[in-house]
């Protein structure tokens, strides 16, 4: 129990001596130091780590990229857009006009597809995942990117990765597949199941482009199949034929799989 002890006369005569002497110094009162805790020092670097202002300044930095001769051709760059703390990171291989002329990626017809594979598919919302591509600039007349363009660009993309370290890559067509696997394979080959980057990172699953969908409509039932692969992957909850489609609900139980394969289930989009 506390209670106020009787001072010692020795240490009372201390403390009178120790006060005289500041006295002599001219001090009435204990300097600030000696008895308050100085301030906290501000934390900028803790600022800086998060990946919200990091994105930032990774997105101003391809803006104002030189490095190869796309950033002479282009009219916006396309870094990429989403949440700094997205679980799943789509990557594509490069801008096209539409991207060209917004600044955003995904945004024509291709993009609208992808927007209602995340949505009605997967169950989660444009804003909670991560849209990149390989190349952040447009190649001119939509040619392929040339392997300097991509090994001068990469590091961007590796930096986006690791700023916003998801647990998955979905890789759309081929070009963005095998430039992240380091492979020269035919996208058939790739698909169907995770990959684990012999670099390290999140695992990476490949599947069909959404420009390709639109050409190809009948293999959405196969990239539908990838894409529940990674939602098992992710916990992400699958729709039910009854529900009308409501997902994204992380779920502890993945759902039964046939041959190794998830079970197919009609898409929605
Ligand atoms: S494509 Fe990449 S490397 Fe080339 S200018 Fe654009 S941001 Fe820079």
């Amino acid at each position: 129990m506390d209670g106020e002890r009787p001072l010692d006369p020795s240490r009372a005569a201390a403390a009178e001596a120790f006060l005289e002497s500041l006295a002599e110094l001219g001090l009435d009162r204990l300097p600030r130091a000696v008895h308050q805790p100085a301030e906290a020092p501000e934390s900028t670097e803790s600022e800086v780590a998060e990946p919200g202002p990091r994105l930032e300044q990774l997105n101003a930095r391809i803006e104002a990229c030189r490095l190869c001769a796309l950033g002479e051709t282009r009219r916006c760059s396309v870094p990429g857009e989403g949440s700094a703390r997205a679980r799943v990171m789509f990557v594509g291989e490069a801008p096209g006009a539409q991207e060209d002329a917004s600044g955003r990626p995904f945004v024509g017809p291709a993009g609208q597809l992808l927007t209602k594979i995340i949505e009605n598919g997967m169950g989660l919302s444009r804003e909670e995942v991560f849209i990149a591509n390989v190349l952040k600039c447009r190649p001119p007349q939509n040619r392929d990117p040339q392997t300097e363009e991509k090994k001068l660009c990469t590091p961007f993309l590796q930096e986006q990765m690791e700023i916003i370290a998801p647990e998955l890559v979905i890789a759309l067509g081929k070009h963005a597949a095998n430039h992240l696997l380091g492979r020269e394979s035919s996208l058939g080959r790739l698909r169907g199941r995770l990959h684990q980057p012999a670099q390290g990172g999140p695992p990476v699953l490949a599947t069909y482009h959404p420009a390709y969908l639109l050409r190809n409509p009948a293999d959405k039932r196969a990239c539908w199949q990838d894409i529940q692969m990674g939602m098992d992957h992710l916990g992400l909850k699958r729709p039910s034929r009854a529900s009308g489609g409501q997902t994204g609900t992380p779920t502890p139980a993945p759902p039964s799989q046939e041959n190794g394969r998830p079970q197919e289930g009609k898409h929605r989009w």
